[in-house]
């Protein structure tokens, strides 16, 4: 749970930070009879019936199970990410973007595909100025998507660019991005005050491998509009149940 502010559920207009947000769906959940364990699952048998969840305190036998573990953003690993993690690099423009961290600055978003485009287009609404950095000569991101971005003068996109690392100020704030053009190996400070992901997420779905299906990236493979997984008994909900979005939406 990384996210701090977040201003786009819905019903909250004047915005709700994500622990109480979860706190409150946590007691609603406890009102209707749910009984909730905050345990790590470690092992999870869905091939015989009745299924087995096991945790680190608790062997739970049941006879259907939901697998909503969602997705986790990939990472760079650069060298003082974690310092940063939450103080200027974040994975989700969408829900830390409207954050005072970022209202009026320069920021940045790394990718290329339609994740990133689409984070940079909507941190031009609290950003001054938003910078792409695409590592290859292109762009992955749909024809839609290049175009509005191509067209938005308050984005650059930077090419042949590879984020290395934050740079901070005598405050040890964010000030800037270290990076390096790929083509001519030279490296540069870019002035910004955000950082944020775009480059694709990972399933949580590594203890369900060779029990159900799953698609070549992991994705929980689902029946068509529906949450039923290859195992009758077992659903995906959620970002480890992938839908490719609807492209230009
Ligand atoms: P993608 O895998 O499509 O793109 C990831 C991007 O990140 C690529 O440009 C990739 O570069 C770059 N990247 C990966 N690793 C690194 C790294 N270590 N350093 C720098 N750059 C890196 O992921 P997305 O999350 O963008 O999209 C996933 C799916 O969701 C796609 O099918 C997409 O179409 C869909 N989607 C649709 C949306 C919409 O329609 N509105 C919105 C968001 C997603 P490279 O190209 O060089 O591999």
């Amino acid at each position: 749970m990384t996210t701090t502010e977040v201003e786009n559920f819905p019903g909250f207009p004047d915005g709700i930070t994500g622990p109480d947000l979860m706190d409150r769906m946590r007691r609603q959940a406890e009102r209707w009879g749910a009984e909730l364990f905050q345990e790590d699952v470690e092992f999870v048998d869905v091939k015989n019936s009745p299924f087995t969840v096991q945790s680190s305190e608790r062997k739970v036998n049941c006879h259907s199970v939901i697998v909503a573990t969602g997705a986790t953003a990939r990472r760079l690993s650069l060298p003082r990410e974690d310092e940063f993690w939450s103080r200027g690099i974040s994975a989700c423009a969408i829900c830390d973007g409207a954050s005072p961290l970022f209202k009026g600055q320069v920021l940045a978003v790394v990718g290329g595909g339609d994740t990133a485009t689409e984070e940079a287009l909507y941190l031009t609404k609290y950003g001054r100025h938003v910078h792409l950095l695409v590592r290859r000569d292109q762009l992955r991101a749909s024809k839609a998507m290049q175009d509005r971005v191509y067209n938005n003068p308050n984005i650059t996109v930077h090419f042949n660019t590879e984020t290395l690392d934050i740079v901070s100020n005598t405050k040890g704030q964010m000030s800037g991005i270290l990076v390096r053009k790929v083509d001519t190996g030279e490296e540069s400070v870019l002035e910004a005050k955000g950082l944020f992901y775009g480059i694709g997420h990972s399933p949580n779905s590594q203890f369900l491998e060779g029990q159900i299906e799953l698609d070549s990236s992991g994705y929980v493979l689902v029946e068509e509009g529906t949450a039923k997984t290859s195992v009758e008994g077992v659903f995906a909900a959620g970002d480890v149940q992938f839908h490719d979005l609807l492209i230009g939406s």
